[in-house]
């Protein structure tokens, strides 16, 4: 038997362990204060007695001050695991925090008591992350168990906030401690496919922009006597919809390949029948490749702005709502390699690049200029009613990271 097949042997061994966990876990809630919550204090106790229970005695914990919890403090937990080699460091990086249920009556059950059905655990946080955050810690845990070592430093970092923006999770880190190397590499499990094959490295830019444009109100049975701030609104928008076939641009590893220019949400102008509006407001989401320049986007988008101006009398500006981008992970960068081994080691499927729409918590990471990529063996139930985490999964991908934890890169 080979030294991974008996520390892959231990994780077996503690797949009800790991069950417990989940259900100490989901037991207290650490929800962000801006959605009625007390944070992650309680769970982050829970959490570093479990570590120590582990074996795991190398354990710090950084605090963000925030004076909106009990506690005072929004809590981010690492755990160090020395390697054979300290000249790099494997980051496994997840959250504390759990969103709210909803809607309770959309629930089977208790959304905070974990219960277990065909071969899946039911409750709110067993997948989005405790799945990961109790699949890397028993990574760790059993190659201690089995009584080895991985080949180089291995943390795994418990975050704040995830679920809100960040600030006193990994962002706060980042500006305020160096934790990290270049050379480091960093997974973050919190994100995925069913088939475990979607290995996240880039997304694209967000850029979120509201338009308003003013003209001049007046009744609508003489419309000269005003600018019809909707009609030149209605103009504006189609023109910038033609921004889909200006930016033609593919990156296949997106899906859709292209950038995306979508008006949204449309506020309401007047509010009766006969009255020309004065002023009208609409949004516009846009996804755009990270190789576009969101400056060149937004000039272009002025030149049409001042286009619809002049035809119609008008005056038209945009605010930006969310303006964020981040270079991508390279696709040859050592940890997509090596991740893509260890997942056709343990699930016998290949590992595929993607790049994904949304902003994830790897932006900040990459942002500094650290390869980090996004993966985990998931049915992406995060936030649902009636979340679960495939059991098998969480064992599985606990057998990954420790296939990475002892292979080094
Ligand atoms: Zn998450």
């Amino acid at each position: 038997m080979t030294d991974l097949e008996k520390i892959f042997q231990v994780i077996e061994k503690n797949r009800n362990n790991m069950i417990t966990l989940q259900k100490e876990l989901t037991k207290v809630p650490a929800m962000a204060p801006q959605n009625g919550g007390d944070g992650e204090w309680e769970k982050s106790q829970v959490l570093m007695q479990w570590l120590d229970k582990c074996g795991i005695p190398n354990v710090e914990r950084i605090n963000a001050i925030d004076e909106r919890v009990s506690s005072g403090r929004r809590p981010n937990i690492i755990a160090t695991i020395p390697g054979e080699s300290t000249d790099k460091t494997f980051w496994i990086m997840t959250h504390l925090d759990v969103v709210p249920p909803g809607d309770t009556k959309l629930w089977d059950s208790d959304p905070f008591t974990v219960i277990e059905k065909k071969g899946c655990l039911i409750g709110r946080g067993v997948e989005d992350n405790q799945q990961s955050l109790i699949a890397s810690l028993y990574a760790a845990a059993s190659i201690l168990e089995a009584g080895f070592m991985p080949h180089y430093t291995v943390k795994l970092l418990f975050v704040a906030d995830e679920e809100t923006g960040s600030e006193y999770g990994i962002k706060y880190l980042l500006d305020n401690y160096k934790l990290f190397r270049k050379k480091d590499f960093i997974l973050v499990p919190d994100g995925g496919n069913e088939q475990g094959t979607m290995i996240e490295i880039a997304e694209k830019s967000i850029l979120w922009l509201q338009f308003r444009t003013v003209g001049r109100q007046c009744h609508a049975s003489a419309p000269d006597h005003g600018i019809n701030a909707f009609l030149a609104a209605s103009e504006l928008v189609l023109q910038l919809n033609k921004l889909n076939e200006e930016y033609k641009e593919e990156d296949p590893i997106f899906d859709p390949p292209v950038s995306t220019f979508s008006p949204t949400k449309k506020e309401a102008n007047v509010p009766n029948v006969n009255t020309i509006p004065g002023d009208d407001i609409f949004y516009m989401d846009c996804r755009i490749l990270p190789s576009i320049d969101l400056d060149q986007v937004l000039q272009r988008i002025t030149e049409i702005m001042s286009h619809i101006d002049k035809k119609y009398g008008v005056q038209s500006a945009y605010t930006i709502i969310q303006r964020a981008s981040s270079p991508a992970t390279p696709a040859d960068a050592p940890i997509v390699h090596t991740l893509k081994h260890a997942i056709k080691n343990i699930y016998n499927v290949e590992g595929k690049e993607k790049g994904i729409g949304g902003g994830t918590v790897a932006a900040p990471l990459r942002r500094k200029g650290y390869d980090t990529v996004v993966w985990s063996k998931i049915d992406d139930t995060a936030h649902s009613p009636n979340e679960y985490c495939v059991i098998d999964n969480m064992v599985g991908d606990s057998k990954v990271m420790a296939d990475i934890m002892m292979k080094g890169i």
